[in-house]
């Protein structure tokens, strides 16, 4: 093992050092607050010190309450504090403290690693001051054992990260140890990669993204961030290209994608998930109850956008939406769509959730084209009406996106129609897909996009 107290003595005299000459030269109307956070020798916990300026603090509390258990005690200079359901006590406000305490990782919560790294939510080592202070400047370095590496998506330099309040309140992922790191540009976007694993090799994860991303930036020729995390953790046996991905905003973004081992590099490509995490980053967070609206487009656009960029072809993508529909329509537990996206952890009705959501915005791609000779598409609908909420990590509303969706097209169809899909129990009609008088717009949808998908230096932002 590592010698813990004298490793977070010794950054902690750097940490002050630097808190203290940043003051001097930047003065700050707000709240401080540095972490140093060292990793065990086993990657299974972490010692963290915390100090605070600038606020008063009456304790620490986890991010959530899952993470509650994992907290392994709370000390000031040594003396245990009162700890109770996660939460670290202090006896009295305290405006200028270091508070130091331990955490043993659950790495059931997310299952990610192996023997050589992990990959792991804030949650379980970053505990936030109570109450919150209403600015906070927050600073976070790290000690990883051996020559051991971090990746998180939040902005550093030199080794400290400085991220955003959003950390303290939305999950992101971090990973620890030994694990293979790089970096590249693509659509004018920073994007960094931690894979973990021996395979799929570096310059296949590389080429991978590098055409999702570009694929996702088609929608509006450029993508929607400036940066970009990607977790890679190949799987063994899992009888797919790619397992599973997710999408994180705690303070950045960042896709988790677990692809198989063996999968070629083609066969990454033509795979839809990591195009359908992509295209979450076009919208921002929805509640429980509107996740039919992402989840519908994330999931119209995996489709869609590789018919478009050449990954699959038309007759494919028309094809798998057909059956997703069927597939939709066989689902669910007879609730209106809103609280089936609501309950759909807990009953499973993805297939209903995901695939009425793509009914809606095929319906909507459909209606916006034909009133508007092909000028205003879904796509470039979003494009515009993203920069209403940009990178914005809290949780927003159906209303909100199907309002800025109409603003952006002029059309007035957009929120009522979304109103109709969350409201209605029964799967949409989707029988026109097949009519004839559709096959135009069809072919227009999943013809190649111009120019190809490449995004130029130019015309991305
Ligand atoms: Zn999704």
């Amino acid at each position: 093992m590592l010698n813990i107290g004298r490793i977070a003595g010794l950054l902690c005299v750097v940490s002050c050092a630097h808190g203290a000459d940043r003051a001097a030269v930047e003065p700050h109307s707000g709240g401080v607050a540095d972490y140093t956070v060292t990793i065990f020798d086993n990657l299974g916990g972490a010692r963290v010190r915390a100090c605070f300026r600038g606020f008063a603090l009456a304790g620490l509390v986890p991010m959530d309450r899952s993470a509650a258990s994992q907290l392994q005690g709370a000390w000031i200079d040594g003396i245990p504090l009162e700890t109770r359901e996660g939460r670290i006590s202090l006896s009295q406000q305290l405006s200028h403290e270091c508070v130091e305490y331990e955490t043993q990782f659950e790495r059931s919560r997310l299952g990610l690693g192996d023997a050589s790294a992990v990959v792991l939510s804030q949650s379980q080592w970053l505990w936030r001051p109570e109450p919150f202070p209403t600015e906070v400047r927050t600073s976070v370095r790290f000690a990883v054992p051996g020559d051991g590496r971090v990746s998180l998506s939040w902005p550093q330099s030199n080794g400290v990260y400085q991220p955003n309040r959003n950390v303290f309140f939305v999950e992101t992922f971090a990973v620890f140890g030994a694990f293979n790191q790089h970096a590249f540009s693509v659509a004018n976007t920073r994007v960094e990669v931690a894979r973990l694993g021996a395979a799929p090799l570096e310059k296949d994860v590389r080429r991978w993204l590098t055409r999702a991303v570009e694929a996702t930036a088609s929608v509006g020729g450029r993508f929607p961030l400036d940066h970009l995390q990607f977790v890679i953790v190949p799987v063994d046996d899992v009888g797919a290209e790619v397992a599973f991905g997710m999408v994180r905003r705690g303070g950045g973004s960042s896709v988790l994608l677990l692809p198989s081992a063996d999968a070629q590099v083609a066969e990454l490509e033509a795979d839809w998930v990591a195009i359908h995490e992509l295209s979450h980053l076009w919208l921002p967070r929805l509640h429980a109850k509107d996740r039919w609206l992402s989840e519908g487009i994330a999931t119209y656009l995996q489709e869609v956008l590789r018919a478009r960029c050449g990954l699959q072809s038309s007759d494919r993508a028309w094809r798998r939406i057909r059956e997703g529909f069927e597939r939709g329509r066989r689902s669910g537990s007879g609730q209106p769509l809103a609280d089936e996206s609501w309950s759909m952890n807990r009953t499973g009705a993805y297939q209903r959730v995901y695939w009425a959501g793509t009914a809606f915005a095929l319906e909507t791609d459909l209606r916006l084209r034909r009133g508007s000779n092909g000028e205003n598409t879904l796509l470039t609908v979003l494009n515009d009406a993203q920069r209403n909420w940009q990178e914005e990590a809290r949780l927003v509303s159906a209303s909100r996106v199907l309002a800025a969706l109409e603003q952006a097209s002029g059309a007035e169809f957009i929120a009522a129609l979304g109103e109709q899909y969350a409201a209605s129990s029964d799967f949409p009609d989707t029988s026109y897909v097949d009519s004839p008088e559709y096959d135009d717009v069809r072919a227009q949808i999943s013809a190649p996009a111009q120019g190809g998908c490449k995004v130029s230096g130019e015309s991305s932002r």
